[in-house]
């Protein structure tokens, strides 16, 4: 790692009065160079209450706009514009008029992986930290439609016996971990915990201990006697585990589990952005008033590890 641009960006994020939040995804120079790193919901969480005029987000742009809707006082900067959510984009806002035209009177829950206009066509977003508590607290007369991930979808509505309408959304790193991944690290580690993440498929969640998101994991890992874990999610969160707990052994499900848009910010980027203030990331007045009315409630349901 470079000191001197880890120095200039300390220099101006002083000066900027900005916060660098970090998804657990990113790479680990970048994660250990934020103020706070965590998963959707406990970076949305910091961002609502940070007294910060600048927030760098890194990570996808999804992010970036949902700190931009939940901050409209602040300045929020991607540092790389082209860092995007294959999964998002698997709906548009015309696609869900669409789908709620079938089932009228459908609660419409998003995934907060979802783009702004997306946000602003549904009642309420979740995370996959809070989905299961956020669905069980849906009225039980009233059908629910949940997009874009089939997977997340798929688990909420195991956990709550809930008959979710679901879309065929999916994570593209989250899907390239198989059954015969798991089997084939259980069959090396027999004593080892296997943790997945919710974006995983069905198959690879059946064969899993535990189904978490990436603030679970890190929690679950914290209070664990196990000294061993196979972790089924994106490999950048390896980091944050070894970091936290170094005395474990963390193995990663698949190496191919890694989300090339989540690779996109680098510390050059992550100086660029505070020394040029770009890329702003802005959303419509309309769209993001309708859209903070969703997201509110997803930060209200909050479990107590991304309180912080
Ligand atoms: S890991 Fe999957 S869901 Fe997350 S940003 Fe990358 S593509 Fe989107």
């Amino acid at each position: 790692m470079s000191r001197s641009v880890v120095d200039k960006i300390s220099e101006l994020r002083a000066r900027r009065k900005a916060v660098v939040l970090a998804h657990n995804y990113q790479p680990p120079e970048v994660q250990d160079l934020a103020d706070f790193c965590g998963d959707s919901l406990g970076l949305s969480v910091q961002a609502s209450r940070t007294q910060a005029e600048v927030i760098v987000f890194c990570g996808v742009r999804f992010m970036a706009e949902t700190a931009a809707i939940l901050c409209p006082d602040k300045v929020v900067l991607l540092p790389d514009p082209e860092a995007g959510c294959p999964m998002a984009d698997m709906i548009t806002a015309a696609q869900l008029r669409q789908l709620k035209a079938q089932h009228p009177g459908a609660i419409v829950v998003c995934y907060v992986n979802s783009t702004a206009e997306v946000k602003a066509e549904s009642d309420t977003c979740c995370t996959s930290a809070n989905a299961v508590d956020l669905v069980r607290s849906l009225p039980k007369d009233r059908q629910i439609v949940f997009v874009p991930d089939q997977n997340l979808g798929q688990y909420t509505a195991e956990q709550t016996g809930r008959d979710l309408v679901l879309w065929p959304g999916y994570c593209r790193s989250h899907v390239l971990i198989t059954e015969d991944d798991i089997r084939a690290a259980k069959a090396r580690y027999p004593d080892a915990v296997v943790m997945v993440h919710p974006e995983c498929t069905e198959a690879v969640r059946g064969l899993a201990d535990q189904v978490l998101s990436t603030g679970q994991m890190l929690r679950f890992v914290r209070q664990s006697k196990a000294k061993r874990f196979i972790v089924g999610t994106e490999i950048g969160i390896l980091h944050a585990l070894n970091k936290e707990n170094p005395d474990a052994q963390y193995i990663p499900a698949s190496d191919r589990a890694v989300c090339p848009n989540m690779k996109r910010i680098t510390l050059d980027k992550v100086l660029w952005a505070l020394e040029d203030m770009q890329v702003q990331v802005t959303i419509p007045k309309d769209i993001a008033a309708q859209a903070r009315k969703s997201l509110q409630r997803m930060t209200e349901v909050v479990p107590s590890y991304a309180k912080g």
